[in-house]
């Protein structure tokens, strides 16, 4: 019988606030056999190579049900798409721009934005995984796309590598309605919010009418109970404006990830929209790590850790 030695990361305890530690993520070695009689009917055995580490990971171990907005892991329940690895593409584009981020950036900006040419187009989060396809998706459709990110150098790297006609950095530009009046003269028509609180709440005091907020995520409350997040006082305005603002899980877009699949394949064979940039850890050891630097500016690109 051929037995391996596995590494894997296990949940010890919740982490309810904070960036998750070593008293909650927990590594261990694990025996695998690998022997024929040992995988049951219907089942295969598959290596990881690469893993995409995710913000809503670190909603799924809170230990809480406050409104976070994934849902816990269902036991016994998976999804494999095969792929073609001599097709051209790199492999973590799969986990990337054709990946969950990718999908998540094609439903905000394709599906539930449809920005027109010329539309203004306000991402947050802009150089990290769902910003990097959104701003090249909206650049497609013509419109003028500005984004927010957390360092000079994310600024160049979204302006040079991936189209954004301009950005800011939000750390050193602080006062958020002063710079959405400056980067956003003649309003904003299309919000794609990846932070929630603050910017949010800047953002919609520059809605146009009719403008659409597309809510892919808050990742500026995820590390917080909340009572403690920032609350958004004015959503006033959505309703003299006439505002869209809609939440969404990509989950309940799987009917369309064909079409997105193709398209995405397409741009990225095509050139229209480029790799992905990666922030690569190596080893599965890093997770831990890998997974505290989403919450902070110090990674750029997507973060990906190639296991071997
Ligand atoms: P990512 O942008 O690659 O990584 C997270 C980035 O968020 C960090 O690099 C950091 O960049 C920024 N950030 C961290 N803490 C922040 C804070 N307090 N305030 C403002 N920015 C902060 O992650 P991603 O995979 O592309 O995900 C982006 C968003 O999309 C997340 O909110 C995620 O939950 C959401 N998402 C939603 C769906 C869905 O189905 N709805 C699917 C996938 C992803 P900078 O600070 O340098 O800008």
């Amino acid at each position: 019988m051929e037995e391996v030695e596995s590494r894997e990361w296990y949940l010890a305890a919740y982490a309810a606030e904070g960036v998750p530690t070593s008293d909650h993520l927990k590594l261990r070695t694990v025996t695998l056999s690998l022997s024929p009689d040992s995988i049951p009917e219907q089942h295969v055995i598959l290596e990881i190579l690469f893993i995409s580490v995710e913000p809503y990971l670190r909603s799924r171990i809170t230990g809480r049900e406050d409104g976070l907005y994934s849902p816990q892991f269902n036991l016994d329940e998976f999804v494999a798409r095969r792929i073609d690895p001599n097709n051209g593409i790199p492999l973590p584009e799969y986990i990337s721009s054709i990946g969950v981020p990718g999908f998540a950036a094609w439903v905000g900006i394709e599906l539930l934005a449809d920005p027109k040419p010329g539309s203004n187009v306000f991402i947050s989060a802009a150089a990290g995984a769902v910003g990097m396809c959104a701003g090249q998706l909206a650049k497609l459709r013509g419109c003028r796309v500005i984004g927010s990110t957390g360092s000079d150098e994310k600024v160049r790297l979204i302006k040079e590598e991936f189209g954004y006609d301009d950005a800011f950095n939000y750390h050193t530009e602080t006062n958020f309605d002063a710079a959405l009046s400056k980067y956003f003269p003649n309003g904003i028509d299309v919000y794609l919010d990846n932070v929630g609180g603050e910017m949010l709440e800047a953002a919609l005091n520059h809605v146009n009418k009719h403008a659409k907020v597309p809510l892919c995520g808050m990742i500026s409350g995820y590390n917080k109970v909340w009572t403690e997040r920032e609350g958004v006082r004015n959503l006033l305005n959505l309703i003299g404006k006439e505002v869209n603002m809609q939440g969404f899980m990509v989950g309940s877009y799987v009917h369309r990830f064909g079409d997105f699949a193709t398209e995405m394949e397409s741009h990225l064979k095509q050139g229209k929209i480029g790799y992905s940039k990666l922030k690569i850890f190596h080893g599965i050891e890093t997770f831990l790590e890998s997974l505290g630097s989403l919450f902070t500016s110090s990674n750029v690109g997507k973060v990906v850790i190639q296991v071997k």
